[in-house]
């Protein structure tokens, strides 16, 4: 599995057992309802349903509900469209009875004169000729026919329309009643904005993340504010694309990226990922070649839009993230590390050291016992190479902390019970994708996980102990023969030398109980033989039994 996460945006075409099991089973990590096309209801229906696939499948697949904002739109044109030509003007004034008004005639007052005004997504451009007591004069500087409710864009101008319409409150509620995991906020122009649906949020007994859309000039000029009060950043390239010239998009998507990461905030890549999968079966050149970018830019999730909600392959796109993904980050490419990170500085500190550790002794996976999610986001950030599985004792949480890429979340119960990582690395072996010899990272809060913030960070091997030596050589499991006794391939021994008629390249270690000279230490070894000498072990060995060795630490565990 990659460390890149995936949103699937659902619809018809993946509200539906098959293919959404399909793209669990791929790597889907958040489910996204884009609240423009719902009807009161959906939420819960949608909720209900991923409860249910979640406890058959064991994951912990998020939901966003992506709430729209209040959007300016043209009005309606008798015939339902409008044929404008260049040079054309037109006249909008505050009773909104000219041939074009605009849903929201309050922002006339805030137009300038030469003010460029977008419409129908950016194809219509025209700009303010000419401003009065009575209103403003568009002037069109393109031909073209604007249809009824055109989307409009101001770019650069902070527009005062507010931050959710009545209808965004109402799904809003529900989702909190649903108890989905994040919400979606369209066209963020400042912190203000965010600031205040995380109040709404609160009031309203929610605990959800906020993901901030970054789709308008103002939002993207006021990314680093913006990043600081959010969860999640998304690079809405849809909208981005109609307020910034096309051109400019690429280069943004690395600044919004690179403002957020710098400060540890988590971002999300959306819209035309793999655009052409909406009615093809396999992307173009130009898609993957976007989403590795995107990846390569340190994105931490990619979305999809209509290739999952209304596409013909929605499982398929879901599986060419996951691949894409995966190969990138198999090539061996340096991730930037966050500059400041706001929080627990001590908790950023063990989370680079986890880092640095996991890399010097190769180690298979960092373990995070985390009370808030906190460790674990900032262990993402950091982006260490191994997966990071992120021990929590709440599902809620284990479903927010999916998004953060390279996290595994783990739900373990332990209620309010003090929880000891060694002790819970057995049932952590059981659920999770580690085995028996493996060696990872923890980082926990001492003396009490749940209420101590992080400050420990220890390597563990996988398994029961059952012994340690001073180590040469590397790890290893094999079966176990004492003293010539039996059959194996690691050989014990309370002698201090090997016996006669024992070939040592055919072994895999001799484990010896006593200490034991360099020379024959170093003899063995350079046969690529693992060696322990001066072992002691905590339980009676018997011939046939399974050891595992770590030749980094000398541990012996079974
Ligand atoms: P939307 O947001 O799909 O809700 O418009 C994404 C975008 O604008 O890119
Ligand atoms: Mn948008």
């Amino acid at each position: 599995m990659s460390n890149a996460k995936i949103v699937a945006t659902i619809g018809p075409s993946s509200f539906q057992r098959e293919p959404l099991l399909s793209m669990y089973e791929s790597g889907l990590s958040v489910i996204r309802i884009n609240t423009a096309h719902i009807t009161p209801g959906y939420i819960a229906k949608v909720a209900d349903f991923v409860n249910k696939l979640n406890a058959e499948t064991g994951r912990h697949v998020g939901i966003m509900v992506d709430l729209k904002g209040p959007e300016l739109r043209t009005g309606q044109f008798s015939g339902g469209e409008l044929k404008v030509e260049i040079g054309e003007k037109f006249k909008l004034n505050s009773r909104n009875d000219g041939v074009i008004s605009f849903s929201h005639p309050e922002i006339y007052d805030i137009l300038s004169l030469k003010d460029l005004v977008l419409l129908s997504d950016g194809k219509i451009r025209m700009r303010v000729a000419g401003k009065d007591s009575g209103g403003i004069v568009l002037e069109s500087m393109d031909d073209g026919v604007l249809r009824d409710r055109s989307r409009v864009n101001i770019p650069g101008k902070f527009l005062p329309l507010g931050n959710l319409t009545e209808r965004d409150i109402a799904y809003l509620k529900e989702g909190i009643v649903a108890k989905v995991d994040m919400f979606a906020l369209s066209f963020v122009q400042r912190k203000e904005d965010v600031e205040e649906l995380q109040e709404i949020i609160m009031k309203e007994g929610g605990d959800q993340f906020i993901v901030s859309k970054i789709e308008t000039k103002n939002g993207f000029q006021n990314i680093r504010d913006i990043a600081k009060v959010s969860d999640f950043i998304m690079v809405a390239r849809g909208d981005l694309g109609v307020e910034l010239p096309l051109k400019e998009v690429a280069i943004a998507q690395k600044k919004i990226i690179e403002e957020s990461h710098m400060q540890g905030v988590p971002t999300i890549v959306a819209t035309q990922m793999l655009e052409s999968m909406v009615k093809s079966s396999s992307p173009t050149r130009a898609e993957v070649s976007d989403v590795t970018n995107a990846i390569m830019d340190n994105a931490d999730a990619l979305m999809l839009s209509e290739e999952s909600s209304i596409g013909d392959y929605p499982d398929m796109a879901v599986k060419y993230l996951k691949d894409i993904a995966e190969y990138v980050e198999s090539r061996n490419f340096q991730l930037k590390e966050p500059e400041e990170f706001l929080g627990n500085q001590v908790a950023y500190s063990i989370a680079r050291a986890a880092k640095m550790i996991s890399v010097e002794i190769n180690a298979d996976a960092i373990l995070a016992f985390t009370k808030t999610g906190n460790t674990a986001k900032m262990l993402s950030a950091v982006r260490p190479k191994v997966p990071i599985i992120a021990t929590v004792t709440s599902e809620r949480l284990a479903r927010k902390l999916n998004l953060y890429r390279g996290v595994e979340p783990l739900v373990i119960d332990g209620g309010d019970e003090e929880i000891d990582p060694v002790e819970a690395l057995s049932y952590v072996e059981k659920k999770t994708f580690l085995k028996r010899g493996d060696r990872v990272i923890i980082t926990s809060g001492a003396p009490y996980f749940l209420f101590g913030g992080t400050n420990e960070v220890r390597v563990a091997t996988v398994g029961n102990f059952v012994g340690r030596g001073y180590p040469a050589g590397k790890s290893l499991t094999g079966k176990a023969f004492i003293n010539k006794s039996g059959k194996g391939d690691i050989l014990v021994l309370d002698t201090q030398e090997i016996p006669e008629g024992i070939k040592i390249e055919k072994l895999k270690a001799v484990i010896f109980i006593p200490n034991i000279s360099t020379k024959l230490k170093e003899s063995i070894r350079e046969k690529g033989v693992t060696v322990l000498s001066n072992t002691r072990f905590s339980i009676i060995i018997k011939p046939g039994d399974t050891l595992h060795i770590d030749g980094c630490t000398g541990v012996i565990t079974q």
